[in-house]
Protein backbone atom coordinates (compact mmCIF):
# COMPACT_ATOMS: atom_id res chain seq x y z
CA UNK A 1 0.00 0.00 0.00
CA UNK A 2 0.76 3.46 -0.29
CA UNK A 3 0.28 6.79 1.58
CA UNK A 4 -0.40 10.11 -0.73
CA UNK A 5 -0.01 13.54 0.70
CA UNK A 6 -1.67 16.92 0.10
CA UNK A 7 -0.15 19.59 1.30
CA UNK A 8 -1.60 23.51 1.57
CA UNK A 9 -4.59 22.36 1.34
CA UNK A 10 -6.35 25.08 4.02
CA UNK A 11 -5.81 28.74 3.07
CA UNK A 12 -4.91 29.51 6.83
CA UNK A 13 -2.70 26.64 6.83
CA UNK A 14 -0.92 27.93 4.30
CA UNK A 15 -0.77 31.33 5.34
CA UNK A 16 0.43 30.28 8.96
CA UNK A 17 3.48 28.43 7.16
CA UNK A 18 4.63 31.88 4.99
CA UNK A 19 3.70 30.21 1.99
CA UNK A 20 1.77 31.65 -0.88
CA UNK A 21 -0.78 29.62 -3.47
CA UNK A 22 -0.36 31.31 -6.71
CA UNK A 23 -3.21 31.09 -8.81
CA UNK A 24 -4.36 28.43 -11.06
CA UNK A 25 -2.32 26.13 -8.44
CA UNK A 26 -2.39 22.53 -8.31
CA UNK A 27 -2.56 19.99 -5.77
CA UNK A 28 1.05 19.60 -3.79
CA UNK A 29 1.04 15.93 -3.06
CA UNK A 30 3.77 14.04 -2.10
CA UNK A 31 4.27 10.01 0.02
CA UNK A 32 4.81 9.00 3.42
CA UNK A 33 6.30 5.27 3.24
CA UNK A 34 4.17 2.46 4.83
CA UNK A 35 6.36 1.97 7.71
CA UNK A 36 5.51 5.47 9.14
CA UNK A 37 1.84 4.02 9.87
CA UNK A 38 0.84 3.08 13.82
CA UNK A 39 -2.20 2.75 15.30
CA UNK A 40 -4.07 4.56 17.98
CA UNK A 41 -2.70 3.74 21.43
CA UNK A 42 0.77 3.11 19.92
CA UNK A 43 3.42 5.64 20.60
CA UNK A 44 5.00 8.43 18.29
CA UNK A 45 8.51 8.25 18.49
CA UNK A 46 10.63 11.73 17.87
CA UNK A 47 13.65 11.10 16.16
CA UNK A 48 16.79 12.38 17.66
CA UNK A 49 17.44 13.73 14.20
CA UNK A 50 14.93 16.25 15.07
CA UNK A 51 14.50 19.05 17.33
CA UNK A 52 11.21 20.37 15.92
CA UNK A 53 8.48 17.41 15.95
CA UNK A 54 4.79 19.12 14.81
CA UNK A 55 1.34 17.25 14.84
CA UNK A 56 -0.81 18.00 11.73
CA UNK A 57 -4.19 16.54 11.94
CA UNK A 58 -5.37 15.38 8.66
CA UNK A 59 -9.11 13.58 7.20
CA UNK A 60 -7.73 10.55 5.62
CA UNK A 61 -9.44 8.74 3.25
CA UNK A 62 -8.86 4.87 2.69
CA UNK A 63 -9.22 3.15 -0.95
CA UNK A 64 -11.58 0.66 -1.37
CA UNK A 65 -11.56 -0.02 -5.27
CA UNK A 66 -9.22 1.14 -7.84
CA UNK A 67 -8.87 4.19 -8.81
CA UNK A 68 -7.15 4.84 -12.33
CA UNK A 69 -7.78 8.34 -14.37
CA UNK A 70 -11.25 9.32 -13.09
CA UNK A 71 -13.25 12.34 -12.78
CA UNK A 72 -14.30 13.68 -9.28
CA UNK A 73 -17.84 11.75 -9.62
CA UNK A 74 -16.59 8.55 -10.29
CA UNK A 75 -13.80 8.69 -7.30
CA UNK A 76 -16.79 8.41 -4.83
CA UNK A 77 -17.03 4.89 -5.77
CA UNK A 78 -13.34 4.13 -4.54
CA UNK A 79 -14.01 5.02 -0.93
CA UNK A 80 -13.83 2.23 1.55
CA UNK A 81 -13.99 4.72 4.07
CA UNK A 82 -12.38 7.88 6.27
CA UNK A 83 -10.29 7.99 9.25
CA UNK A 84 -8.83 10.37 11.42
CA UNK A 85 -5.07 10.83 10.88
CA UNK A 86 -1.81 12.42 12.27
CA UNK A 87 1.12 13.26 9.06
CA UNK A 88 3.33 14.05 11.38
CA UNK A 89 6.20 16.36 10.63
CA UNK A 90 9.85 16.99 11.57
CA UNK A 91 9.69 21.05 10.63
CA UNK A 92 13.34 21.39 11.40
CA UNK A 93 14.16 18.96 8.55
CA UNK A 94 11.57 19.87 6.30
CA UNK A 95 12.55 23.40 6.26
CA UNK A 96 16.29 22.06 5.28
CA UNK A 97 14.93 19.62 2.22
CA UNK A 98 13.40 20.57 -0.44
CA UNK A 99 12.01 16.91 -0.81
CA UNK A 100 10.14 15.55 2.49
CA UNK A 101 11.08 12.20 2.72
CA UNK A 102 13.17 12.35 5.50
CA UNK A 103 10.68 15.19 7.56
CA UNK A 104 7.87 13.16 7.02
CA UNK A 105 8.42 9.69 6.85
CA UNK A 106 10.12 8.77 10.38
CA UNK A 107 8.61 5.62 11.71
CA UNK A 108 5.72 6.48 14.19
CA UNK A 109 5.18 9.52 11.67
CA UNK A 110 1.64 7.81 10.57
CA UNK A 111 -1.08 7.60 13.65
CA UNK A 112 -4.43 6.82 11.67
CA UNK A 113 -7.53 5.56 13.35
CA UNK A 114 -10.14 3.00 12.17
CA UNK A 115 -12.15 4.07 8.81
CA UNK A 116 -15.40 4.54 8.69
CA UNK A 117 -18.09 4.71 6.02
CA UNK A 118 -19.39 8.19 6.22
CA UNK A 119 -23.42 9.09 4.83
CA UNK A 120 -24.18 12.53 4.27
CA UNK A 121 -21.87 15.67 2.60
CA UNK A 122 -17.93 14.96 2.19
CA UNK A 123 -17.49 18.91 3.17
CA UNK A 124 -19.02 18.57 6.29
CA UNK A 125 -16.91 16.39 7.89
CA UNK A 126 -15.54 18.04 11.10
CA UNK A 127 -11.97 17.80 12.22
CA UNK A 128 -10.50 18.64 15.50
CA UNK A 129 -6.87 18.37 17.17
CA UNK A 130 -6.47 18.04 21.00
CA UNK A 131 -2.65 18.10 22.57
CA UNK A 132 -2.73 17.23 26.60
CA UNK A 133 -6.61 17.48 26.01
CA UNK A 134 -6.78 21.18 24.68
CA UNK A 135 -8.29 22.23 21.45
CA UNK A 136 -5.27 23.07 18.97
CA UNK A 137 -6.86 22.49 15.60
CA UNK A 138 -10.74 22.96 14.41
CA UNK A 139 -11.96 22.96 11.02
CA UNK A 140 -14.38 21.72 8.17
CA UNK A 141 -14.02 20.06 5.15
CA UNK A 142 -15.50 22.50 3.19
CA UNK A 143 -12.52 25.06 3.99
CA UNK A 144 -9.97 22.83 1.54
CA UNK A 145 -8.76 24.40 -1.06
CA UNK A 146 -9.17 21.29 -3.45
CA UNK A 147 -12.65 19.07 -1.85
CA UNK A 148 -11.51 15.58 -1.46
CA UNK A 149 -12.93 14.02 -4.49
CA UNK A 150 -11.25 16.49 -7.07
CA UNK A 151 -8.11 15.67 -4.83
CA UNK A 152 -8.33 11.61 -5.69
CA UNK A 153 -9.49 12.80 -9.06
CA UNK A 154 -6.23 14.72 -9.25
CA UNK A 155 -4.03 12.14 -7.66
CA UNK A 156 -5.81 9.36 -9.85
CA UNK A 157 -4.14 10.68 -13.48
CA UNK A 158 -0.63 10.46 -11.94
CA UNK A 159 -0.48 7.11 -10.27
CA UNK A 160 -3.04 4.53 -9.59
CA UNK A 161 -4.92 4.28 -6.50
CA UNK A 162 -5.40 0.63 -5.24
CA UNK A 163 -7.39 -0.61 -2.28
CA UNK A 164 -5.47 -0.43 0.94
CA UNK A 165 -4.33 2.47 -0.07
CA UNK A 166 -4.54 5.67 2.15
CA UNK A 167 -4.52 9.95 1.05
CA UNK A 168 -4.39 12.35 4.10
CA UNK A 169 -6.01 15.90 2.39
CA UNK A 170 -4.05 18.49 3.89
CA UNK A 171 -3.70 20.06 7.71
CA UNK A 172 -5.56 23.30 8.59
CA UNK A 173 -3.97 26.14 10.73
CA UNK A 174 -2.97 25.43 14.30
CA UNK A 175 0.22 23.43 14.03
CA UNK A 176 2.55 23.32 16.31
CA UNK A 177 5.35 21.13 18.22
CA UNK A 178 5.23 18.08 20.26
CA UNK A 179 7.36 17.21 23.16
CA UNK A 180 7.84 13.80 25.00
CA UNK A 181 4.99 12.93 26.95
CA UNK A 182 2.43 15.11 25.05
CA UNK A 183 -1.02 12.98 24.51
CA UNK A 184 -1.98 14.28 20.83
CA UNK A 185 -6.00 13.13 19.58
CA UNK A 186 -6.62 13.85 15.87
CA UNK A 187 -10.91 13.16 15.57
CA UNK A 188 -13.40 13.60 12.66
CA UNK A 189 -16.09 14.41 14.65
CA UNK A 190 -19.21 11.43 14.36
CA UNK A 191 -16.05 9.13 12.56
CA UNK A 192 -13.59 8.26 15.44
CA UNK A 193 -10.30 9.15 16.83
CA UNK A 194 -6.79 8.29 16.86
CA UNK A 195 -4.94 9.14 20.06
CA UNK A 196 -0.82 8.99 20.54
CA UNK A 197 1.21 9.48 23.25
CA UNK A 198 4.68 11.23 22.61
CA UNK A 199 7.99 9.24 23.59
MG1 LIG B 1 0.18 17.42 6.24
Amino acid sequence: MKIVCVGRNYADHVKEMGNVLPPGAEPLIFLKPPSSLIASGDAIVLPPQSQEVHFEGEIGVFIGTRLKGVNADMATAGIAGFAPANDVTARDLQRKDSQWARAKGFDTFCPVGTPKRVNGALEALELVTRVNGKERQRARSSEMIFPILELLSYISHIMTLEPGDLVLTGTPAGVGRLVSGDEVEVEIVGVGTVRNRVS
